[in-house]
């Protein structure tokens, strides 16, 4: 989400004529969009505002200073006091401010706006959010948010508070979206929210809209549709229908399960058991056969025990994802879990961490080996970095592949034979 609007955020200097500065000491304005999903990604944010405030107390050049996002959203004026450099401070909801900062940019002079305009506006969506180029070149895949913030509140998490109840998007909305990037190439789309499957606009549900999009999407020229980030509490038995009837789905689901205890699923507010989510990958994959599925994992929630990690460990190996995004607990100032009991001491988490982060490697090296020798339809996205005459290519399950090949190829799709795998990178060659 935070990249989809960024790249929302660049087209709207884009528009106002607006180009890349070279360097940061050569630029009239400098915006970092921030994230706030994890602490880790808030400290760094705050190491790169000290930067940039350093650096504009050296310069000659006042540029002015923006941040955008979630800390800005969460935080607000606060940030101004702590760093006096900063220009404006823009929330996830306070956007179309964005062409007033702008425009008092260029002319020199200071955008004036109630202070508390990020308590007060309301999200509203861009109407685009595709990156116009990358160091690739061109752009082939493209975001399109579908829905904003979360109702669920899981007690670890800040979310909900930093980006709202749900909001969502209107089908046209979408559609005109699909159309816009469409035309500029794009093949491949991913469908956006906090919770994506719980999008709903009047009598409108997530599987109706994947239904509109696959119609629009085949007439329109993209191929591949994914979407980020599936809650398995609302996944429905329509929606799988869909997904099962439209090869324009992506075989691959991004479903976080989080953990693999329901006493502690409980307790981080999930809305589901682990016994559910077995189940759910089981519906998922009688109707899908060979669908790839990759998940979340949180170790060390207050109050974890061995007992608890074990399940974890037990469910990983009854679904076989073929990768995860493994963390440990980081108690979130403001969330429900951060005044649970019972905390777990680091080092215990950063070891439980280990086991879940072995096994995984395990599945995924299992899972890919078994691939080699297949026959595979990939997203040729372009050169190689490390090998001209080389294309860097997606799978269909979002896996990369290398390929000897021309770079005409690029933007196009391929049929390539999987011969090997370096790392979790399958090499391969045209068929
Ligand atoms: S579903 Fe839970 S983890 Fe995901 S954004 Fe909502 S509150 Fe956060």
């Amino acid at each position: 989400m935070n990249s989809a609007e960024s790249a929302s955020l660049a087209l709207v200097c884009k528009e106002r004529g607006w180009t890349e500065a070279g360097d940061s000491t050569e630029a009239d304005l400098v915006l970092i969009n921030t994230c706030s999903v994890r602490l880790t990604a808030e400290e760094r944010v705050f190491g790169r505002i000290a930067h940039y405030a350093g650096l504009k107390k050296k310069s000659k050049k006042k540029f002015t200073f923006v941040i955008a996002g979630c800390m800005a959203q969460r935080l607000g004026e606060e940030l101004k006091v702590k760093y006096p450099a900063i220009n404006y401070v823009m929330g996830t909801s306070a956007r179309s401010i964005f062409p007033l900062i702008l425009e008092a940019a260029e002319n020199n002079t200071t955008a004036v706006f109630d202070s508390d305009i990020n308590e007060k506006s309301v999200f509203t969506f861009s109407d685009s959010h595709y990156e116009t180029e990358n160091e690739q070149g061109s752009v082939f895949r493209s975001f399109v948010p579908i829905m904003h913030g979360c109702n669920n509140f899981c007690s670890y998490c800040i979310v909900p508070y930093v980006r709202g109840r749900e909001v969502s998007r209107s089908p046209e909305n979408i559609l005109n979206e699909l159309r816009i990037v469409a035309e500029r190439g794009v093949r491949e789309v991913t469908l956006l929210g906090q919770n994506v499957n719980s999008y709903s606009w009047q009598d409108f549900d997530f599987a109706d809209l994947l239904k509109l999009i696959a119609d629009e999407a085949q007439k329109n020229g993209i191929s591949w549709i994914r979407f980020l980030s599936a809650n398995p509490g609302n996944f429905s038995l329509k929606t799988i229908e869909v997904l099962a009837k439209n090869k324009v789905f992506c075989r691959h689901i991004h479903l976080p399960v989080q953990h693999g205890s329901t006493s502690v699923l409980k307790a981080m507010n999930r809305g589901y058991t682990a016994e559910r989510f077995l189940e759910l990958t089981g519906e998922i994959r009688s109707a899908i056969p060979g669908i790839s599925l990759s998940t979340d994992i949180l170790v060390g929630f207050p109050g974890e025990t061995e007992d608890d990690v074990k399940k974890t460990l037990q469910l990983m190996e009854e679904v076989k994802f073929i990768y995860s995004f493994m963390y440990h607990f980081n108690p979130r100032e403001g969330t429900k879990a951060f005044d649970l009991p019972d905390r777990i001491a680091d080092k215990v988490k950063k070891e439980r961490l280990s086991r879940v982060i072995a096994l995984q490697e395990k599945h995924t090296n299992e899972i890919l080996k078994g691939r080699i020798g297949n026959t595979e339809t990939v997203l040729i996205e372009g050169i190689s970095r490390k090998n001209a005459d080389e294309l860097i290519t997606r799978t269909e399950k979002d896996e990369r592949a290398v390929v000897p090949g021309s770079k005409s190829l690029i933007g196009s799709f391929g049929r390539l034979t999987l011969s090997s795998l370096k790392g979790n990178t399958f090499r391969g060659e045209f068929i």
